[in-house]
């Protein structure tokens, strides 16, 4: 197969902005390759893929990012820059897409999504986030009506923000295992990854780790400056260790020592790419049971689960956190979210949606 995708217009490839659909391009491209597939990847300019999908291509393109959707009012609309980053790359992957098999979006955006209905090639999405725009939830309504089999999501709790989607494609997500090393640091700190920004919650970890009278290993971009102010002003000064944003093979060995991770989202978040890969460290994890992380994680195997926004739950298991055995974490990401098993799963729905377009194209 031949496939063409786009990335996210929030922010390169790299530079932490575009969150989670970083990594999972990453991997997807990597499963991809190591089955055989031809892959275009349509990315904004300075963007770098890991070492081991690097036999993509690898497309550029120049202009003005997109807002984050989470970060804007539920019923805004759609708004295009001059000069904008996401039609400058789908007018590149139309291009390149006029030789391939299949264009896939991973860009959570109105455009591409009406695209769908106006092409001669398939397009599919991979919708990487809960409903955070009234306008977007109502244009994939109007595409899932015609194009059933156009859209995939990484759970099924994210995809109930979606109820008109009858039985949702799940595909999870995957990561190259290789990168990640199991460590067993049954001492060692406390640790959160993430987006610093409002709809992850870090304010509980950090309430967590004050009332253990310890530090809290913080990594990721601070993409809401006054939001990380706020929280550093709540608690006595120095708790919050920031480590910033690493790439991942520094994350996974500095992460991989810690005893536990905190996994704290206010949203219905997607997946929850850094519970898997403290996981694939052997680094259990205390989350809310909401959205992605409560589907992965298995209470008192791999972790646990507190009741949302209940706090004192979570310190309460972090409190009996050694009672769980760190190779089962590893153990379970070697089962269900390796790149291999996770581009399987694509390449599978990939072929259904080429089929389903052919059928309608002979219709026609
Ligand atoms: N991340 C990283 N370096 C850091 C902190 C985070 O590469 O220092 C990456 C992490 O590997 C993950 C992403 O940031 O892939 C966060 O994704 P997640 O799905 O957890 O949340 P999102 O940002 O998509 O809401």
């Amino acid at each position: 197969m031949h496939i063409v995708l786009i990335s996210t217009p929030i922010g390169f490839l790299g530079s932490g902005k575009g969150g989670g659909v970083e990594l999972t391009l990453n991997s997807l491209v990597a499963g991809l390759i190591v089955k055989g597939h031809t892959v275009d990847v349509v990315a904004p300019n300075n963007s770098k893929l890991f070492e081991v999908s690097k036999k993509a291509k690898l497309h550029f393109v120049e202009g003005k990012e997109q807002k984050s959707w989470q970060h804007q009012d539920y019923y805004s609309s759609v708004s295009i820059p001059d000069n904008s980053l996401l039609s400058g790359m789908i007018e590149k992957a139309i291009d390149i897409g006029k030789k391939a098999d299949i264009i896939l979006n991973l860009s959570y955006d109105w455009l591409p999504i009406w695209m769908t209905l106006n092409l001669n090639i398939p397009i599919a999405h991979i919708i990487s986030m809960g409903s955070e725009s009234f306008v977007i939830r109502n244009l994939i309504s109007k595409v899932y009506s015609k194009f059933p089999n156009n859209f995939a999501f990484h759970s099924k709790i994210q995809a109930s923000d979606y109820p008109f989607i009858e039985n949702p494609i799940v595909i999870g997500n995957g990561f190259n295992l290789s990168n990640y090393i199991f460590q067993d640091c049954k001492n060692g700190p406390l640790g959160w990854v993430g987006r610093v920004a409002p709809e992850k919650g870090l304010e509980d970890a950090v309430y967590v780790a004050n009332a253990l009278g310890e530090k809290l290993k913080v990594w990721g971009i601070v993409q809401d400056e006054s939001y990380a102010l706020k929280i550093e002003k709540l608690f006595s000064p120095g708790i919050i260790e920031w480590k910033g944003f690493v790439e991942t093979d520094k994350l996974q060995k500095e992460l991989g020592t810690c005893r536990a991770l905190l996994n704290t989202p206010k949203w219905n978040e997607a997946y929850g790419n850094v519970v898997v890969e403290a996981l694939a460290c052997g680094v259990p994890v205390v989350a809310y049971k909401r959205g992605g992380p409560s589907e992965i994680i298995q209470h008192g195997k791999t972790g646990y689960l507190a009741k949302p926004d209940d706090k004192k739950s979570l310190l309460n298991y972090l409190k009996i956190i050694n009672k769980i055995d760190r190779k089962n974490c590893r153990e379970w990401v070697d089962s269900n979210a390796s790149s291999n098993i996770f581009a399987g799963k694509v390449v599978n729905w990939l072929n259904k949606v080429i089929k389903e377009y052919q059928t309608q194209i002979y219709i026609k």
